[in-house]
């Protein structure tokens, strides 16, 4: 059974008057840094001198050079894109680390696959949100808080469980629960989301496009039958209210019917989805994928821009401009922007 904290075994006196640096203040970054200063901790932010520096200055924080926010602060979060960690981590953080101080990730992947491996005589934890950043802050701000993978990979002080778990209740996590796994688990199951359900979900919706346009049906209407009107996203939400199956009483008869009865016409699927997706968690359980992510990165980088280019001018896209234009999908939310 899974153990999940709440704010009730969480004591944030455990951590006050230490200096907590925020190292990045990006999307994470930028939430949890303001999170945890209204949650009445000293922060500081170590950022390099960019657009996200200055944001950081209009928020009233006072901003270090990475190293030196290193230097001054006792917690460490690390909030840069996962791929550059490893380099500043050996550059302006490693350097920097003595004795007691804490180490916290959001995310396992660089202790999970071995990319980081910091010394003996630091706590090292992990506080990974299940939310994007924005999520992070307005979450806090409402008193809902959002739910996190947190473990304890390294324990130098005796105390890093305690401090961990202060941590994510000022940061607002342990209001909504806090599941306990290790960093490796917790990078794992990431990947697996993006490597294996991803992915076959999308040739699920693929598959769904081609048979309805093939058989002569307007492009906007299918993908505003399928995703673009937010019915599914609505149905989503339900399903983390309700439950995948109590959910469907919300639908009419006539659906409930169609989608009962012609279930088992799919389940010839299911050997194949699972024989591909068991190949996908292989290759991220042995450390294949980080060892491939981590070798020429620049040509991957520009696999990526290559792929976005290819993306763009595919009929899909097009379809999907047109019909978000026809709708005015997102004008409201430009308008605030
Ligand atoms: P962002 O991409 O938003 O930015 C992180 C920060 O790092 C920015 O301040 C950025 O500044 C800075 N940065 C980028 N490149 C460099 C560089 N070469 N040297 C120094 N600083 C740099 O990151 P996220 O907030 O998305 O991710 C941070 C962590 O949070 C990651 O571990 C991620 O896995 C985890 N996480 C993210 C979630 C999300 O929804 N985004 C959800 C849960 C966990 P600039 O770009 O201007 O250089």
């Amino acid at each position: 059974m899974a153990v999940i904290y709440h704010d009730e075994e969480a004591n944030v006196d455990v951590i006050r008057g230490e200096t907590i640096a925020i190292l990045g203040y990006g999307n994470q970054g930028s939430a949890q840094a303001r999170n945890l200063r209204d949650s009445g901790l000293n922060v500081i932010v170590g950022n390099i001198d960019d657009a996200y520096r200055a944001a950081a200055v209009k928020d009233g924080f006072a901003v270090l050079s990475l190293a030196d926010a290193s230097t001054r602060a006792s917690i460490l979060f690390l909030l840069t894109p996962d791929e550059i960690m490893p380099e500043i981590y050996a550059r302006d953080v490693a350097p920097h680390l003595s004795p007691g101080k804490l180490l916290n990730f959001a995310h396992g992947y660089n202790i999970g696959f071995n990319l980081i491996v910091p010394p003996a005589f630091i706590d090292v934890v992990m506080i990974a949100p299940r939310m994007i950043g924005a999520g992070v802050r307005d979450s806090y701000v409402s008193g809902e808080g959002f739910p996190s993978f947190v473990g304890v990979h390294q324990d130098a002080t005796g105390t890093a469980k305690q401090r961990m778990l202060a941590l994510a209740k000022a940061v607002g996590s342990t209001r909504a629960g806090c599941l306990e796994m290790s960093l490796r688990d917790e990078a794992t199951l990431d990947l697996f989301t993006e490597q294996a359900f991803g992915p076959a979900f999308g040739r699920v919706m693929m598959t769904a496009i081609d048979t309805l346009v093939e058989a002569g049906y307007p492009p906007e209407a299918v993908l505003m039958e399928l995703y673009l009107s937010g019915e599914m996203a609505y149905s989503f939400l339900k399903i983390r209210e309700l439950g995948m199956l109590k959910q469907h009483e919300l639908h009419s008869h006539t659906s409930q019917y169609g989608t009962i009865t012609r279930s088992a016409r799919y389940t010839d699927l299911d050997s194949l989805l699972k024989q591909k997706m068991g190949e996908s968690l292989e290759e991220i359980r042995s450390g294949a994928f980080a060892k491939e992510w981590s070798s020429d990165r620049a040509d991957k980088i520009e696999l990526l821009k290559q792929v976005r280019a290819m993306q763009a001018s595919l009929p899909m896209t097009q379809w999907e401009d047109a019909a978000r234009r026809a709708f005015r999908i997102g004008d409201a939310a430009r308008r605030t922007s």
